[in-house]
């Protein structure tokens, strides 16, 4: 196949770079191009390119992936107000950084694996992050951001407790929280299966017809080779061991 031309005359950014430093704007270009053709890997379950519209009919590829871009990419947009101080440490994934104390200079390691619950040992890689976004999206489907923001904007602590009762009362994962704090206990609540993104909750009880949530008692259960999962509370229950 005949290689691809990239035009310049509309990317100065780009141009500018090949001139300025070659190595990088390479390695950019690289990665890129790779992703490209992941875009299109059949492994994926649902291809990258055919993503945007299983997720709503209007939204494209270009839509979703520069989105995602800015979204993590952008650090100024994370927190504008504090960016002219704070440089990249607005970024969350600054805590990869050790960090120096502004009293003593000392450094003190960043304790980035237990913040985002990651194996001991964890080396930061593409693994990692990808790893780490896809936690905060996992939760992110389950937190009210709206009602975070508010909570925080009125000076109340940033956790639940915040969020006020009937807030808390109307959360979806509920169900899947407190049928933990009944069959264990009040350490075992929020426990979280990393692998599949759902609440531990144990085993799924032999009683159970794999259709109905024990926590919920909606219908609705997603079945894996190892796991039972609950969409409407996220509860999930181990089927072995
Ligand atoms: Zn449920």
């Amino acid at each position: 196949m005949k290689p691809l031309k990239i035009g310049l005359d509309s990317r100065p950014n780009l141009a500018r770079a090949m001139q300025e430093s070659p190595t990088l704007a390479r390695e950019v270009l690289a990665t890129l191009m790779d992703l490209a053709d992941e875009s299109f890997s059949p492994d994926k379950g649902i291809r990258w390119a055919d993503l945007p519209q299983h997720l709503h009919e209007k939204l494209t590829y270009r839509q979703l992936v520069t989105g995602i871009m800015r979204g993590t990419l952008d650090a100024r947009e994370i927190n504008p107000d504090s960016f002219d101080v704070l440089k990249a440490e607005v970024h969350p994934l600054s805590y990869f950084a050790d960090r120096r104390s502004a009293l003593d200079n000392s450094v003190r390691y960043a304790r980035w694996r237990a913040h985002f619950a990651m194996p001991e040992g964890m080396p930061i890689d593409e693994v990692a992050i990808a790893d780490i976004f896809r936690k905060l999206l996992r939760y992110a489907r389950y937190v009210d951001i709206g009602a975070l923001k508010q909570a925080l904007e009125s000076q109340q602590i940033a956790s639940f407790r915040g969020l006020g009762e009937r807030a808390v009362a109307l959360l979806p994962m509920i169900p899947a929280l407190r049928y933990q704090q009944k069959l264990f206990d009040d350490l075992h609540v929020g426990k979280f299966y990393d692998a599949v993104g759902a609440f531990d909750c144990g085993r799924l009880p032999e009683r159970n017809d794999g259709k109905t949530c024990p926590a919920c008692e909606r219908p609705g259960m997603h079945h894996t080779d190892n796991y039972a999962i609950c969409l409407d509370c996220n509860a999930g229950f181990r089927k072995e061991g």
